[in-house]
């Protein structure tokens, strides 16, 4: 990363603070400002008292000196206790609120962004930072805390030791001891170190920096195997196949990976903090040698001796801070960069503003002009030229090999994707043009990968936490999977899956496949869209559902996909799909009839089982 692009990094970080909450600032700088004054009052009182013990030792001063300096540690001491914790509890809620930004950003973003590798590298590096690191906050606090504290330590400690200081110019070459020379040994190696320090600093972070990010795939692979055994679903095969073995051993070689990682970072940690406290020692001696220096040669008396060396150790203590910097630009902005790129990851799709016009006679058509289509990322169109009309009530089938782009097609259609180019138009207009959520509405589709949730079966099928439950048992019943919920103990209320709940229900693949087709048909959409969502059932089941499901779409726009030609026997019309072109078009005992064509190549392969 170039410099600007981390401040970029640390001011996307702060919009974030200041969006949430501006009372972080004051809290933090009470916070800092504690920290760099309460090692300093014991060193300042130290140093009168000694004064005071060494010259009139009035026992008045002596207890005032003490009191004073026995309430201001508890007055700071309280305040940074404080601030501590009002800093802790505030970290904890930004840490919550950049996971609600970084799942807001998830859910809105388009969906190809889902399916792209940058984009998921980013949110896997993402997810690690925020379970292990506490989110980007903490760690960007806690080191800019160190960074401030450093500086407001140095300047308060030089501010106490100032008149000293003012004292030490006071030149007299009538010794070595008095010369500038110490002076302008001890300012030169105070730069040099200081500056050593930071750039040891940087290489640290740098080292850390490869280290998480090996961290986030060695975790990533740990906890898939971890997973893997726990997760029921795993258990029949693991079982039948005898996978124990290799199972537990990838296990154990992923966590013994994990914990090389750990030994090697805690290695390369030990080995730059042990590094950068020596020189925090050097630069501590050097004072310490050069205030023995001047106090030796007589230029101020113990007190100050006794101020200076603690004002010293303040120095040093700073000086360290501040070499942070480079960790907060390095670790903490590498960090924060995860969660930019997922949020500011442009959306590609266009967001129109026209409305899609709401039509009781569903007349919407759809017309694919010349569309051609590649992934984006890679180089193979996966549609050619391709040009197809959906008209008004029409049901239609779509048959093709595996890989032929049949649900390419349907992403197309329902604007998952984009077309690369050509255009697709709804009632003569690009679809680009219409508002997106409009028009998405307007497509019930089951993809082959559709998904059922760890939520109420209702839930499931409405998609929403308020439902209309008789259209939901309209909707089961002509799914066909009715009779099964009304024997589930909760009914509708049923919770899918086992994850959350003992008494989740485990319901067969084809079971599922009605609650996702029930889903379907209660969102009541003018385009109705099978991917293949029937292959768990048998043939017979299949070929059922499709007739009875093709009842119940009425005159809406019908769209189904199926490997099993019989399936689609009633679709009026049928497109053919090969290496992501329509090769024929027609209804079935048109299209059966040219022996040349690939639909009967198709049908003849599958109708031989059957003879
Ligand atoms: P079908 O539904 O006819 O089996 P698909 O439309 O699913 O075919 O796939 C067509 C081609 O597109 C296949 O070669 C597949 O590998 C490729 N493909 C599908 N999804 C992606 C993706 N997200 N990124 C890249 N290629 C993809």
């Amino acid at each position: 990363m170039t410099f600007k692009e981390k401040i970029d990094c640390l001011r996307f970080a702060f919009a974030l603070c200041n969006k949430f909450d501006k009372s972080i600032y004051p809290i933090a700088v009470l916070k800092w400002l504690c920290n760099a004054i309460l090692p300093l009052i014991p060193t300042f009182f130290s140093a009168k008292i000694v004064d005071e013990l060494t010259g009139s030792k009035d026992i008045k001063t002596l207890i005032l000196y003490g009191i004073t300096m026995a309430v201001l540690i508890a007055v700071f001491e309280f305040a940074r206790h404080l601030t501590d914790r009002a800093m802790d509890d505030k970290t904890e809620l930004l840490h919550i609120y950049e996971g609600k930004v970084f799942e807001e950003s998830i859910v809105n973003k388009d969906y190809e962004l889902l399916e792209d590798v940058d984009f998921q590298t980013a949110v896997k590096a993402y997810k690690v930072v925020y379970q292990n690191n506490y989110g980007i906050f903490a760690n960007m606090w806690f080191l800019f805390g160190n960074f401030i504290t450093g500086i407001l330590s140095l300047m308060f400690s030089l501010i106490l030791v100032g008149p000293l200081i003012i004292k030490c110019f006071e030149i007299d070459n009538s010794s070595f001891l008095t010369s500038y020379k110490p002076l302008v040994i001890l300012a030169v190696s105070v730069v040099f170190i200081g500056f050593f320090m930071i750039l040891i600093g940087n290489k640290y972070s740098k080292i850390m920096n490869g280290l998480t990010l090996k961290f986030n795939t060695l975790f990533g692979i740990f906890s898939y195997w971890y997973n893997f055994p726990l997760k029921y679903q795993n258990g029949k095969e693991i079982r039948i196949y005898n996978a124990q073995e290799t199972v537990l051993k990838k296990r154990n070689e992923s966590l013994n990976d994990l914990y090389m990682w750990d030994k090697k970072s805690f290695d390369s940690q030990a080995k730059f903090t042990s590094i950068l406290m020596v020189f925090q020692m050097i630069i501590m001696g050097m004072f310490y040698l050069f205030v023995a220096i001047k106090a030796y040669a007589g230029m101020f008396g113990i007190g100050s001796f006794v101020l200076f060396l603690g004002a010293s150790l303040q120095i040093a203590e700073g000086i360290n801070l501040i070499g942070q910097i480079s960790s907060i630009l390095g670790m903490s902005t590498e960090h924060i960069s995860y969660l930019k790129r997922i949020v500011e990851t442009p959306q590609r799709k266009h967001i129109g503003t026209l409305p899609v016009e709401k039509r009781n006679d569903n007349r919407y058509d759809i017309e694919f002009k010349n569309v051609s289509f590649k992934y984006p990322g890679t180089d193979e169109y996966i549609l050619k030229n391709f040009n197809a009309k959906l008209e008004i009530g029409q049901h239609m089938a779509v048959v093709g090999k595996n890989g032929s782009g049949k649900t390419t097609f349907i992403k197309l259609l329902c604007r998952l994707y984009d077309v690369t180019d050509g255009e697709i138009t709804l009632n003569g207009i690009n679809i680009k043009k219409y508002d997106l959520n409009e028009y998405m509405s307007l497509f019930s589709v089951v993809f082959q990968d559709f998904q059922l949730f760890s939520v109420p079966l209702s839930q499931n099928v409405t998609t929403s936490l308020e439902y209309d439950k008789e259209k939901l048992y309209d909707c089961l019943d002509k799914a066909g999977v009715k009779e099964r919920v009304e024997q589930m103990t909760d009914k509708e209320n049923s919770i899918i899956y086992k994850d959350f709940d003992d008494n989740g229900i485990e319901i067969s693949g084809g079971e599922a496949q009605k609650l996702a087709l029930a889903r379907a048909l209660y969102k009541d959409a003018p385009f109705v869209i099978l991917d293949e969502p029937t292959s768990a059932l048998d043939p017979i089941s299949e070929f059922e559902i499709y007739q009875r499901f093709n009842s119940f779409v009425g005159d809406k726009t019908a769209i189904y996909i199926s490997h099993r030609l019989s399936s689609c026997r009633f679709c009026n019309h049928i497109l053919v799909f090969d290496d992501g072109r329509i090769v024929q078009q027609g209804s079935h005992d048109e299209l059966v009839q040219n022996t040349e064509g690939k639909y009967y190549q198709l049908w003849s392969a599958q109708s031989q089982y059957y003879v």
